[in-house]
């Protein structure tokens, strides 16, 4: 005699968090939760709570990554731009290093929070790290 066992199983589980909104508002340096609070307060230092909507943003663990996206990006942006500058203008050496050196910085500089933010957006939206264990717990 053959047994189907369907095991009736319900989890109660929060609901899922899309992921796309919760990148693209920490690449504009806002709230994962609201999109509408500052994530930052400071350069690179994230805020422990949102000022808008109360979410607790300090379970994030962004670590080394941030900085090894700027350096993969930034690198990606200029390299070719340097090959395509010497073979066309072949600019005198000094001037070529000293305005890509601003030039990488620059961007570097600039994309380095907008990472950041990215990596607690999406670190806020997988539940990561101890983001969303106020759910978890409210759920059981
Ligand atoms: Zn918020």
């Amino acid at each position: 005699m053959a047994h189907s066992f369907q095991p009736e199983i319900e989890l109660d589980l929060p609901p899922e968090r899309p992921v796309k909104p919760a990148v693209m508002r920490g690449l504009r340096l806002k709230c994962p939760n609201c999109g509408s609070g500052p994530l930052m307060r400071g350069y690179l230092k994230v805020r422990d709570h949102c000022a808008v909507c109360g979410e607790e943003l300090h379970h994030h663990r962004a670590d080394d990554g941030p900085a090894y996206l700027t350096i993969l990006v930034t690198g990606h942006i200029i390299a070719p731009l340097i090959f395509w500058v010497f073979a066309t203008f072949r600019p005198d050496p000094l001037i070529m290093a000293m305005g890509f050196t601003i030039g990488f910085v620059s961007v570097a500089l600039f994309l380095l929070p907008r990472f950041k933010g990215m990596f607690v957006g999406l670190q806020w939206a997988k539940r990561m790290h101890g983001f969303g264990q106020d759910d978890l717990q409210d759920g059981s």
